[in-house]
């Protein structure tokens, strides 16, 4: 490991961070669900070899759209149930659904829009979303041509998927983040990068409001920092920071990043039932199976 970062408390990470990840996985009720049983697999197909097609990155990138800005919970129910089926271009359906790409590239992004308000699949920012997906898939393409494959184009920037360099995936999510960077993926921010590269397989947590909040010197303290809601400080820095934290909670548990990241989502996300929801914005700390190792 290179030189110590202030912004991560090493010693708060090592004392309890085993306990609190065993005790997590006791209550991981999340584990039952559709959705994240197929993503926790696609990560595990990534590490068997299994090369994604453009369509599935399309997809990858698709859902992270259709994660943001929305309670999650009742979406993925419609999607596991077949509304966006639509775009299917094989039968395929729900979250294995495998796009048609050409019809996406052709459609109108408005209609694109109107057909997941339909479908009850949209957001404040589907319209923008939708419109950026149509760009970001002729970034795929240029991708493609120059890097024979949208996974080639990955492969030669962090070094393979089998063993990645992380500082090299770090570089990356940014680069793709980076409004000054010709591969910059529009309409997405860090926290989308992670969830559309974590749906095609690669193995990253999803650095967004939850996972900082829970991490910061207030709560857990895994971070040094403070978690401000409205975003004055939650600055790239921090956010790599979190990726930091990840790794070293990967080395210690052996577990994928994905997988811890998963556990702490849900104890964190807001929920349809909310006497189930946990470490929220106002957590609900009687019920919280982790209190003695938070500072909240
Ligand atoms: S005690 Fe409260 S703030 Fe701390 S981790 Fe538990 S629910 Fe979150």
């Amino acid at each position: 490991m290179g030189a110590e970062n202030k912004n991560i408390n090493y010693e708060r990470i090592n004392k309890y961070a085993d306990t609190i990840i065993s005790r997590l996985y006791e209550r991981y009720e999340v584990r039952n669900n559709e959705e994240i049983i197929v993503f926790l697999n696609r990560v595990e197909e990534r590490k068997n070899g299994k090369n994604f097609s453009l369509a599935e990155h399309v997809r990858g990138m698709l859902f992270s759209f259709l994660s943001s800005q929305t309670k999650w919970e009742d979406k993925s129910r419609k999607i596991s149930e077949g509304a966006i089926d639509f775009l299917s271009s094989d039968g395929s359906s729900g979250f294995n659904i495998i796009p048609n790409v050409e019809l996406i590239s052709k459609m109108p992004a408005v209609d694109l829009m109107r057909k997941f308000r339909k479908a009850k699949c949209g957001n404040k920012q589907i319209y923008i979303q939708m419109h950026a997906l149509k760009d970001n898939i002729d970034t795929f393409m240029r991708w493609e041509r120059d890097h024979k494959s949208v996974d080639g184009f990955f492969e030669k920037k962090i070094g393979g998927f089998i063993s990645p360099d992380p500082k090299k995936v770090v570089e990356i999510v940014k680069i793709l983040a980076d409004s000054d960077n010709e591969d910059k993926l529009w309409a997405m921010g860090i926290p989308l990068v992670c969830e559309y590269l974590r749906n095609v397989g690669v193995d990253l947590p999803k650095p967004d409001r939850h996972i900082l909040r829970i991490f910061s010197v207030d709560r857990l303290g895994f971070l040094n920092k403070q978690f401000i809601e409205k975003g004055e400080n939650n600055s790239i820095r921090l956010e790599s920071d979190v990726f930091e934290v990840f790794d070293i909670l990967n080395e210690k548990t052996k577990k994928t990043r994905v997988d811890i990241d998963v556990l702490f989502w849900d104890y964190c996300a807001d929920k349809e039932d909310t006497s189930k929801a946990i470490c929220t914005k106002q957590p609900n700390c009687k019920q919280c199976i982790i209190s003695e190792f938070c500072e909240y």
